[in-house]
């Protein structure tokens, strides 16, 4: 690991370099040119995030480093980008080139409870890390389905877990975090302690401040029977059907998990599913996902595994290092929309796919978010998203590999609803009150609008503008 203390200038808006580049014991500073920088900057898994050039990478070594760094960069108007696991898919999600990165892979810590009922745990830790640590004592956490997804950005964003029909979603079972908010303040938001805080930050993203350490949850597990699924493209409405059945039976599906997709496979498009039941043992028969097992397959790859294998099983489907496009949007639970949307996609993708560079599996699938869920967003004071008190709904994705970086105009807050967004808007004016995660955090989603943060401090995603 390389420890730096730079002298020159490195960018050209006259940032104070000499303090941003400042050694101190609680920060690591790798500088652009060296196999250290080379290594923390490509490790994103999105390519338009690896081509990402930081002035430099800070990495603070615990949340005292955090606060000096934040410090620094404030009192410099320097941009900054925070990263935990880089899996945020768009290009300036977590990275940035004309400012600083600061990569919290070294706070990683995992910190179980004496009474088993709570984990402490880093924002940089990755999912394999955390069940790696919890799994063999018969334990887990409501955390990602991809092994290699980080802890930071999966709780504060939403976090579908293969426990969720049972559990709820990841942000629901944060009990609290320690945070360093601008100024380098740092406090704990729990639903004791700064009660609207802790709320934003459940679904409210980056935009209040850097989380350093979060209180999880801790579920038994026993261990998880699933795999892969997939159907000839005639079986469509007896499939669709049956995801229908599980994610409206709240009994049943406690113990399953299912997300279901439309591929195209070598040329032929198909339907797939991922089910996992969360024993060691097959469903029953006439279970939610037994049910799924009777349809005809044209492959079926279930059987017993573990949290582990599942997740990095998962994740080998999503490989490090391409450019992708990535589009979701939710609708009412009904059969009509599902089997439109899966139809029009086969339609409008089909003639695309010889277009040399296309990805060709032109992967869309559908998450059941069931009322176990929606219900789980109303514990500990509700989270940000607005979706407390609602139904359930489907959740679709759009995925490809081929498609353009540029997606920097979309705005993910006004999508929770009016009420909500003028909720986080209250909490940014009250904890961050020079907006400095508005106006110089240069990289992830803004309150309002875009995901690239304006340069030169001039605030163009101010809340108070
Ligand atoms: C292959 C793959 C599989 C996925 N699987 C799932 C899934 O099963 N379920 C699901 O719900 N989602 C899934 N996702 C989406 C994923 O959960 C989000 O992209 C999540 O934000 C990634 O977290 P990260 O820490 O790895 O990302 P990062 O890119 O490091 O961070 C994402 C955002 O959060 C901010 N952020 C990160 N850490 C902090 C912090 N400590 N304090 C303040 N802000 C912070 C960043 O600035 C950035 O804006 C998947 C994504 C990929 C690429």
């Amino acid at each position: 690991m390389t420890e730096t203390v730079g002298k020159e200038s490195f960018n050209s808006k006259g940032f104070r370099t000499a303090k941003l580049l400042g050694t101190s014991p609680s920060t690591f500073t790798l500088m652009q040119g060296t196999p250290a920088y080379e290594e923390a900057r490509k490790g994103f898994w999105s390519q338009e995030q690896a081509d990402c050039t930081p002035y430099c990478i800070r990495q603070p070594k615990n949340a005292q480093g955090v606060a000096e760094v934040l410090s620094v960069l404030e009192e410099t108007g320097c941009p900054f980008a925070i990263k935990s696991g880089g899996h945020g898919r768009s290009q300036g999600e977590s990275s940035i080139s004309a400012g600083v990165l600061i990569d919290l892979k070294y706070l990683n810590n995992i910190q179980l409870s004496e009474d088993k009922r709570t984990c402490r745990v880093g924002p940089g830790c990755t999912w394999a890390e955390v069940y790696g640590q919890l799994n063999p004592a018969g334990l887990t956490v409501i955390g990602g389905r991809a092994s290699t997804v980080g802890v930071g950005g999966f709780c504060i964003s939403g976090g579908i877990s293969f426990f969720s029909n049972r559990h709820g979603w990841a942000l629901d079972n944060v009990l609290s975090f320690e945070v360093v908010l601008s100024g380098g303040i740092m406090l704990q938001a729990s639903p004791s302690s700064h009660p609207d805080l802790y709320k934003a930050l459940r679904g409210g993203g980056a935009n209040f401040g850097i989380v350093t350490d979060l209180e999880l949850a801790v579920y038994p597990y026993e261990g998880i029977w699933g795999g892969g699924v997939s159907w000839a493209w005639e079986h469509g409405d007896a499939i669709i059907d049956t995801f229908i059945e599980y994610g409206e039976d709240n009994v049943g599906n406690a113990d399953a998990a299912a997300i279901l997709g439309t591929v195209n496979y070598q040329g032929q498009w198909i339907w797939y599913a991922e089910l996992e039941h969360l024993k060691p043992t097959p469903p029953e028969k006439r279970s939610v996902l037994g049910r799924f097992l009777k349809i005809p397959s044209l492959l079926d790859a279930t059987g017993p595994t573990s949290q582990i294998e599942r997740t990095d099983s998962i994740v080998s489907h999503y490989p490090t290092g391409c450019h992708n496009g990535y589009w979701t949007f939710c609708t009412q639970v009904d059969k009509r929309i599902l089997k439109y949307f899966m139809e029009t996609w086969r339609e409008e993708v089909d003639p695309l796919l010889d277009i040399d560079g296309i990805d060709k599996a032109a992967l869309a699938d559908v998450n059941f978010v069931s009322q176990n869920i929606v219900d789980a967003m109303s514990r500990n004071g509700g989270n940000a998203l607005g979706l407390a008190g609602k139904g359930p709904f489907l959740l679709f994705l759009m995925e490809s590999l081929w498609m353009e970086t540029a997606q920097s105009e979309r705005d993910v807050y006004s999508g929770y609803g009016a009420t909500a967004k003028d909720f986080l808007a209250l909490v940014s004016d009250k904890y961050d009150p020079k907006s400095i995660f508005q106006h110089q955090r240069g990289a992830g989603w803004h309150l309002h609008g875009s995901i690239l943060g304006p340069v030169d401090g001039q605030g163009a995603n101010s809340t108070k503008a």
